[in-house]
């Protein structure tokens, strides 16, 4: 089977974890630290925080914009659940806007449509999460002026861009965000097994971001609400999580950092050639905003009609591990028990009816590429 996602292990990365393993300190050592200058460095960003996971990231990045019960946050249906399931975690609500044909990102006209009838209605958001879906980031100077009128605060949720740039810059700069966060999972960009990241220019936020990442503790005593005991002290000034991420994570995650842009360069040489290849065949390619340089973390094609269904099974019987991103999160059963009606975000309904994710990754073989579009061409005659 040929995978959609793989992760690309080197000797030196091995050799990374396992002097980690000899060294002093599995977790809370120097790697995370330094692991964290790395990613922030390399973005242009003044902090980052390493976690155990995008989630976790996205769970400390609403809760240090202070989203609580009352407030909502708003963010693509044609996400990971995760995007959304944040807001559910500080007792917020969430809401969805409608994606945007072309890019599949949320669509910054229907935002500031839906912005505009929430205003009149006093049901503004406090928070939105912008997507960059595949690694292309989305319109984040439409979206920073909306946030700018209306008052909201935005997360950039990059799992999928990493490497990429929007505007001639690092996405991860935080240029038109609060806090921007980053998946380290195996299919993603760069790996670190677990691992997420959120950056941010705001000392504040990474403060306290870093703080309930170990269970809201304090060691700092300017910090502390009163005078230490001894210097035994440590100090629980909020109410925190163990969201920490391993040394063992760090090193793998730094060991990949070093090819983060090669990695990002062979997937556009993939998709490229994706492009070419496919220009025969009945299919919607990804359209790339001229204004960015994705992550292309996914390589997303469209098949309309009936055949979308008889498509993916017969690529799935030849070998070609495809896969749907996303289900549109509004028609989970979980969101669904929330009163949200499929109908209510057509256009991702429409993208989910068509969409079908080609194997895409650095260690994909052009050998591989052909038998993938190969194998797409007579799944599509056969319909
Ligand atoms: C993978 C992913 C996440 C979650 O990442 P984890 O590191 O697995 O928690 C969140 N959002 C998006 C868009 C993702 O693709």
């Amino acid at each position: 089977m040929i995978p959609y996602g793989r992760q690309d292990i080197s000797q030196a990365d091995i050799d990374a974890v396992v002097e980690v393993l000899q060294s002093d300190f599995l977790t809370q050592g120097p790697k995370v630290p330094e692991f964290e200058r790395i990613v922030a460095d390399y973005c242009g960003a003044a902090r980052a925080v390493a976690v155990n996971s995008a989630t976790s990231a996205l769970h400390l990045a609403c809760l240090a914009l202070e989203l609580g019960p009352g407030d909502r946050l708003w963010t693509s249906p044609v996400t990971f659940v995760a995007s959304a399931n944040c807001a559910l975690y500080c007792g917020a609500s969430v809401d969805f806007v409608d994606i945007d044909p072309r890019t599949y990102n949320l669509c910054p006209v229907a935002l500031a449509e839906k912005l505009r009838v929430a205003e009149a209605q006093g049901a503004l958001p406090k928070v939105v999460v912008a997507v960059h879906l595949c690694g292309q980031p989305c319109d984040m100077k439409a979206i920073d002026r909306l946030a700018k009128q209306y008052g909201f605060r935005v997360i950039e949720d990059a799992s999928h861009a990493i490497g990429g740039k929007y505007a001639d810059e690092p996405i991860g700069n935080g240029r038109y965000s609060d806090i921007t966060v980053f998946s380290f999972h195996p299919v993603k960009i760069v790996t670190s097994a677990e691992g997420g990241m959120a950056l941010t220019n705001d000392n504040a936020l990474a403060d306290q971001m870093a703080l309930l990442r170990s269970h809201g503790i304090t060691r700092d005593p300017a910090l502390m609400t009163r005078e230490p005991d001894g210097p035994w002290y440590y100090q629980q000034v909020a109410l925190g999580f163990n969201y920490r991420m391993t040394e063992l994570q760090a090193a793998l995650g730094i060991s990949q950092m070093s090819r983060l842009d090669d990695f990002v360069s062979r997937r556009h040489g993939l998709a490229s050639r994706y492009d070419l290849l496919l220009e025969s065949l009945p299919v919607t390619a990804p359209w790339q905003h001229p204004d960015s340089y994705s992550g292309l973390h996914l390589y997303v094609i469209r098949v309309a009609g009936t055949s979308h269904q008889q498509v993916f099974d017969s690529l799935r019987e030849k070998g070609v591990g495809v896969n749907l991103h996303y289900i549109p999160v509004h028609t989970q059963p979980y969101y669904q028990s929330m009163g949200f009606d499929a109908a209510d975000f057509p256009e991702a309904m429409a993208y989910y009816a068509e969409a079908i994710s080609l194997p895409m990754y650095p260690g994909l073989t052009e050998q591989d590429q052909d038998f993938v579009v190969s194998s797409l061409s007579e799944a599509l005659e056969k319909t």
